[in-house]
């Protein structure tokens, strides 16, 4: 049996069907006023598009450094060795592991200040999606 208030939020309140119809009804009137662009190519569709997902310059992680991250510290990196490090006053980084997953090119600084500053949540996903391709299993 169908109820009027079906669906509950994190509060355990029940949500009404009425509001819950309010807020589609907004959404769909959003999308059409303000359609959904990709961040970097303005497709419509999505907020990050295919094509510019893939194009993102991820960080080959078999290059990486395993300690800080840097894209190609594999075998010697030149941001966290001890003479690097003299002037920050540390003889180690102050963590243990870090893990990079894209350079930061004007690209994924869009992502990261429209994410951020411009409130756009949707791109949440795709970013989790491109830290958890670079941790590594273990
Ligand atoms: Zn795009
Ligand atoms: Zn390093």
């Amino acid at each position: 049996m169908e109820t009027a208030m079906a669906k509950v939020d994190a509060g355990e309140r029940p949500v009404p069907r009425w509001r819950r119809y309010a807020l589609a009804a907004a959404e769909c009137l959003a999308e059409t006023v303000w359609p959904t662009r990709c961040v970097i190519c303005e497709r419509l569709g999505s907020v990050l598009c295919e094509r510019c997902r893939r194009a993102l310059p991820y960080i080959d992680q078999w290059m990486a450094c395993p300690r800080c991250g840097a894209p190609y510290g594999m075998r010697q990196c030149t941001e966290c060795n001890r003479l690097s490090l003299r002037d920050t006053g540390f003889d180690d980084p102050p963590f243990d592991a870090c893990v990079s997953a894209a350079f930061f090119s004007s690209a994924v600084a869009r992502i990261v200040r429209t994410h951020k500053d411009g409130g756009e949540r949707r791109l949440a996903r795709d970013m989790a999606y491109a830290m958890a391709c670079a941790i590594p299993p273990d």
